[in-house]
């Protein structure tokens, strides 16, 4: 019998992440149980663009971030919006976020998440090979749109940044642009490509898939909301609404909820949402063939299996807020000055909360103060793209298959 049977692993949250960390974990021949008081796959990694970009290693903030973004702030209108009255809650958040962009810093984090997502494509076309959904991860490349070359000029810091990190970026004119996805707007003249990024073609989908093929290989997914948790005779003791539940490990994967649970314990951390939206149509009345992103505005457009998906914008607010159906509304207008012939019909608006931490890393790995906690929680805006190899190395470690140093980068001590 596979020595890992006798370890008992509670996965806290089945979005992308926990789902990814419980179907490696199982591979391994632990012993699995996923609690959520939601179907899998129905929060965040519901409604996300689904892009793979394994080649986004900058962070979002980079040097010079502050001059760059101080106006958007404070419109409500822009790609990232903080409202007026959850400035004083944002503020530590964004003190944080400021101050990680330094050159070296953004180095370091830039290092961090080349590591995390090294094979990131080719390993979720693997899994969803193995889950038998083969056709719901595709390479076809990001297409990112600059109007003109001094619009193209403010961002080569980053292009730059992904090069050096071994990120394959084509620079292309307008007619390579119009060659490439004849829908676009000839207002914009200037392109950056990266053919070797993925998609998953139905975000929803795949979360299910992998829960599935989880089910059956002999996860217990247990639906219930989590209290707290705490260390219990050599293992922990997790408490929910409904039971007690007792396992040797706890993986930690709530998303954007992790923050609150993991307080009780004395471990604060700056975990916020950034609050984003999608508009998506069934019956586009054009076609693409990859995601773009219209870089002037913030905002994505991908080809999904049921129509295009139109996503993006940055917004502050935290959980409790409902949504702004003014932010979707302008995530439609720019996609249409970017695909002219777009029809809007009867789109249906969603918004999800991206669990973000300041410095655009996760937190990942175990709490060394506390045994058998182990972190897989804040993979902000690129958590479809990182959650196959969080799988992966939570699973491999936890088998002692690879060795933990590899987390010090992502641990949350870094915070402390
Ligand atoms: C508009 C938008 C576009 C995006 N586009 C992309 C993209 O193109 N590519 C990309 O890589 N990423 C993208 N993202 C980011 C990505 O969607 C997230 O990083 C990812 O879904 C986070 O997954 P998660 O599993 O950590 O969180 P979630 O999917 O939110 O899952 C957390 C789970 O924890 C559960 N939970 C909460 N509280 C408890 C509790 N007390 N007990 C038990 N369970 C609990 C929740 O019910 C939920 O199911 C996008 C996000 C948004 C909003």
């Amino acid at each position: 019998m596979n020595s890992n049977a006798s370890q008992h692993v509670t996965v806290i949250g089945a979005g992308i992440v926990g789902l990814c960390v419980a179907y490696a974990l199982r591979k391994e021949g632990f012993a699995v149980r996923v609690i959520d008081p939601e179907e899998p796959g129905s929060q965040c990694s519901f409604g996300n663009a689904g892009a793979i970009s394994a080649g986004s290693v900058a962070p979002l903030a980079m040097p010079g971030i502050l001059k760059s973004s101080a106006k958007m702030l404070l419109e409500a209108d822009s790609p990232l919006y903080v409202p007026p009255h959850y400035w004083l809650r944002a503020a530590p958040w964004l003190w944080r976020f400021v101050a990680s962009a330094t050159p070296q810093r953004v180095e370091e984090i830039a290092t961090a998440l080349t590591d995390l997502f090294t094979g990131a494509v080719e390993n979720h076309r693997a899994l969803a090979k193995e889950i038998g959904c083969p056709d719901r991860v595709v390479q076809t490349g990001q297409l990112h749109l600059y109007r003109n070359a001094a619009a193209l000029d403010k961002d080569m810091g980053s292009w730059r940044l992904r090069e050096r990190h071994g990120v394959k970026c084509e620079r292309l004119d307008a007619k390579a642009i119009r060659d490439l996805e004849p829908a676009v707007s000839s207002d914009y003249t200037l392109a950056m490509f990266m053919p070797e990024q993925g998609a998953v073609t139905n975000p929803f989908a795949y979360a299910h898939a992998i829960a599935e093929a989880a089910r059956q290989r002999g996860v217990d997914f247990v639906r219930d909301r989590v209290r707290m948790l705490a260390p219990h005779a050599g293992g922990w003791k997790v408490q929910g609404v409904e039971r007690t539940y007792q396992s040797n490990l706890v993986v930690m994967a709530a998303g954007v909820w992790s923050a609150e649970l993991l307080r009780p314990l004395g471990l604060r951390l700056p975990l916020e949402s950034q609050r984003g939206y999608h508009l998506h149509v069934a019956s586009p009345n054009i076609a693409i063939g990859r995601p773009i992103v219209f870089a002037d505005r913030k905002v994505f457009a991908v080809p999904m299996e049921h129509g295009l998906r139109i996503s993006g914008t940055v917004e502050f607010g935290g959980l409790e807020m409902p949504p702004t159906a003014r932010r979707a509304e302008a995530l439609g207008e720019a996609a249409v000055q970017g695909l002219p012939g777009l029809a809007l019909n009867a789109p249906t608006m969603w918004m999800g909360h991206r669990p973000c931490l300041p410095d655009s890393l996760p937190v990942l790995g175990p709490v060394s103060r506390l045994p058998g906690l182990w972190c897989a929680f804040g993979h902000g805006h690129l958590g479809v793209t990182g959650s196959v190899n969080t799988g992966r190395w939570i699973a491999q470690a936890l088998a002692n298959k690879m060795p933990l140093e590899r987390f010090v980068r992502y641990s949350l001590a870094r915070f402390y």
